[in-house]
């Protein structure tokens, strides 16, 4: 008798099935509020909300509403078309322009959300080969042939924390790949010293988006600079948030924007927009607009919202009250978590997460926390480390102290019950 092989439709149901049988499938409340707000409105009452990226307060500022309604009154609402055809508007132009001016680079590059930027930014970087080969046989110049070799000519060192929009990023590169241990600079001073690509990547997050600890970016630096690498950072969770005026990671530890190549973000986050960018060196961001797939071949940010983050950035820079509010929420909260005693894994951020370990466990804990009032989801493998499973809170500038107190007494009750 032969057995009835099940469809591969049917196999994806019996596991989705399972998975939902158990804890382990995320059950998001459908929020009826606006989610930018420390208050939201879920199953007919008010619940706090600690997960929520509008770090600054942003996303719903009045200046901020009213540059984005003025934009959607001109503009309408979509772009009409990619940035290479129909969609290059002079909002897109002002909002790379004016990310660049705030970080101190020559210019920017905005791709549709932070995810598309690192798809799209890292294979394209490597496929300067391939450009220089096309340009020598367009424009007649044999100078610009790139030696022969038999594969890539690249290696990309990859951070074993980054953000699954790097990973992927450097999934879709045609090169080799060294992925190096959390923070381990002597691992990576290793593997540059090991390699004979003669193109050599490194790219690393800033702020860490599951722990809220910060790379040892001058120390990337060096050894970058070191072995002739190319340096990329992804501080969408620094850039607004940290250093004296909120240029971020390499601010806040006095990296000099010469010593990283590349610069990312997301204006998803301490913006309170959507979007996501890429600023360095013109000539390098120009070669992004002729080379990065995710920025050619898809529709730019509406207008409105590009409108809009330029605003935010205005009043990010205006008013640093923000930020310094976000991270004084976090210290606070972090020191009280700890004493109650979580461990928050080395956050140095407003992303502070306590540790809970097994995965059924800390879905449990999200539950517990949802029946006192309060939205806080838990992050667990793939997102982290089998075994790993963690509560993630996010502090903002919107938080009030009342509020942290009432989470640390949910938090307090939630650990004894498992004691
Ligand atoms: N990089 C990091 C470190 C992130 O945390 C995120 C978003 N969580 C992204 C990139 C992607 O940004 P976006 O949400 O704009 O796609």
């Amino acid at each position: 008798m032969t057995e009835k092989v099940q469809s591969p439709a049917d196999r994806i149901k019996t596991l989705v099935q399972m998975i939902k049988a158990s804890d382990l499938y995320p059950v998001n409340p459908i929020v009826n509020s606006a989610t930018t707000e420390p208050v939201i409105w879920v199953d007919g009452r008010d619940h706090l909300l600690f997960c929520s990226n509008n770090l600054l307060g942003l996303s719903n500022h009045p200046d901020v509403k009213e540059a984005a309604a003025k934009a959607l009154d001109r503009y309408g609402l979509g772009s009409g078309g990619s940035r290479q055809m129909a969609a290059n508007i002079d909002v897109h132009r002002a909002l790379e322009l004016r990310i660049a001016e705030h970080l101190g680079r020559e210019d920017a590059i905005c791709y549709t959300t932070g995810y598309m930027a690192n798809v799209g930014t890292v294979p394209a970087l490597i496929m300067v080969d391939l450009l220089q080969a096309i340009a020598a046989s367009l424009l007649g110049k044999s100078d610009l042939v790139p030696p022969e070799s038999e594969g890539s000519s690249w290696e990309v060192f990859s951070e074993q924390l980054n953000h699954a929009s790097l990973v992927d990023g450097v999934r879709l590169a045609r090169a080799d790949v060294s992925k190096f241990p959390h923070k381990d600079t002597a691992r990576l001073k290793k593997q540059l010293e090991a390699s004979d690509k003669p193109s050599k990547f490194v790219v690393s997050d800033g702020v860490f988006s599951m722990d809220g600890d910060i790379a040892p970016i001058p120390e990337i630096a060096r050894l970058a600079k070191k072995h002739n690498a190319m340096l990329m950072i992804d501080d969408a969770h620094g850039v607004g948030m940290l250093g004296e005026n909120g240029r971020g990671s390499l601010e806040h530890l006095g990296v000099s924007t010469s010593d990283v190549d590349l610069q990312m973000g997301t204006f998803t986050k301490a913006f309170g927009g959507v979007g996501g960018y890429v600023a360095g060196d013109r000539d390098l961001i120009d070669f992004l607009r002729i080379s990065a797939r995710s920025y050619i071949f898809s529709a730019p940010l509406p207008p409105s919202i590009a409108a809009g983050v330029a605003e935010a950035i205005d009043v990010a820079e205006k008013e640093p009250w923000r930020r310094e509010k976000a991270m004084e929420n976090a210290f606070y909260f972090r020191r009280e978590v700890e004493s109650l005693g979580y461990d928050t894994l080395g956050s140095e951020a407003h992303i502070v997460p306590a540790l809970i370990g097994n995965e059924l466990k800390a879905a449990e804990v999200t539950k517990m926390l949802r029946h006192r009032g309060i939205v806080a989801p838990h992050a667990r493998y793939p997102a982290v480390a089998p075994g790993m499973a963690r509560i993630r809170f996010v502090m903002t500038c919107q938080h009030e102290r009342e509020q942290i107190d009432y989470l640390l007494k949910c938090l307090a009750e939630v650990r004894e019950q498992d004691a």
